[in-house]
């Protein structure tokens, strides 16, 4: 069985990253057919839209995507292209399992989180306007029909993995209806899942807990905009945002791409880390069930890394992004 994936290979180092990808799945036989499809300034220039339909058509005919990061221009009316393709495709579960890699010292040695960001509401909604010339609005929407379906997923997803505590965190001390309405959608699909722990915390203890020791923690879920923030704090404790991968899934779609952006200070010199975009790659070949294939490519990535000879710059080496790529392919 061939899987066909568009591929939107995206600005700043996307290109670099992807292209990396590519080549490694390619090499290790994963059974990939790409279909390249624009997204982000490419787009602008061909499309005048940053996520145009007919990249999201690529994506809702191949169900699978693989996306390195998209730059939206500023200040000329555009909302994020990555927002528009998450809710668009309605990719409400952002899905970012951090864990300490082999070879790569960070202050702990044996984090394995999963941070779920609820990815199609909160102050993404992109709803604001101003009142007057000092005043701007910007709602936080937050159905329960969202907070609960989340939930589920979360729930399904750690009692198929085996994991075993969940913790929801927000703030609705002081947003009592919107972060409440997410908590209690929590709790309502929790006590249907009485044998998997689950708790709440503020989402100030948590980023406090989280430096302090990450150790303690399984699953987190959180809202869009405290998702993405503790979802790059979480990157910072296992080497950075060069190696956390990530996903976008919907009930029939999912999209995979790195945490990271577009990193424009290193754009174009050929010195990013693929790892966040490939293991974003493996996650996609796990989620359609080719196990095998990913587990050998991890292999190689994780005998790369542990020799240390040929590591990118942001992980302390000075290998460029064309040699470490090079040194997983000669692993496999
Ligand atoms: P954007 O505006 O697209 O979010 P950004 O530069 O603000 O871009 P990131 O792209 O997430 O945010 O990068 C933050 C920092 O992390 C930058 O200094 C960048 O060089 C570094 N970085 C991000 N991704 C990588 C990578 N794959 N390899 C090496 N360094 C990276």
């Amino acid at each position: 069985m061939e899987y066909r994936v568009t591929l939107i290979k995206g600005d700043g180092i996307g290109p670099e990253v992807t292209g990396a990808t590519c080549r490694i799945l390619n090499a290790a036989g994963a059974p990939i057919e790409w279909e390249e499809a624009p997204g982000g300034l490419e787009a602008v220039e061909k499309f005048g839209h940053p996520m145009p339909e007919s990249t999201l058509n690529s994506v809702r005919k191949n169900r699978l995507g693989l996306k390195g990061p998209l730059a939206t221009p500023k200040g000329k009316g555009y909302r994020s292209a990555n927002v528009h393709l998450r809710q668009e495709l309605d990719l409400y579960v952002g899905y970012r399992p951090v864990r300490t890699l082999p070879g790569i010292s960070t202050p702990y040695s044996d984090v394995d989180l999963i941070v779920l960001r609820e990815n199609t509401e909160d102050l993404y909604a992109g709803i604001e306007h101003a009142i007057n010339e000092d005043t701007v609005l910007t709602l936080k929407v937050s159905t329960h029909r969202s907070g609960e379906r989340i939930a589920r997923w979360a729930f399904e997803h750690m009692r198929n993995h085996g994991r075993r505590s969940i913790l929801c965190s927000h703030k609705s001390a002081v947003v009592p209806l919107a972060d409440g309405a997410f908590a209690d959608a929590f709790e309502r699909i929790a006590s249907e899942y009485p044998y998997i722990e689950h708790d709440q915390m503020p989402v100030d203890s948590l980023s406090f807990e989280l430096a302090l020791d990450p150790r303690s923690f399984d699953v987190l879920l959180l809202q869009n905009l405290y998702g993405d923030i503790l979802s790059d704090l979480a990157a910072g404790l296992v080497g950075g945002l060069g190696v956390v991968p990530g996903a976008n899934i919907g009930d029939q779609i999912a999209v995979f791409e790195a945490v990271h952006g577009t990193a424009p200070d290193i754009a174009g010199k050929g010195i990013a880390n693929p790892l966040a975009v490939l293991m974003s790659g493996l996650l996609m070949l796990e989620y359609v069930g080719e196990r095998k294939v990913a587990q050998r490519i991890e292999k190689a990535v994780f005998d790369v890394l542990e020799e240390g000879k040929h590591l990118t710059g942001d992980l302390g080496g000075n290998a460029d992004t064309a040699r470490f790529t090079e040194a997983i392919i000669d692993k496999l």
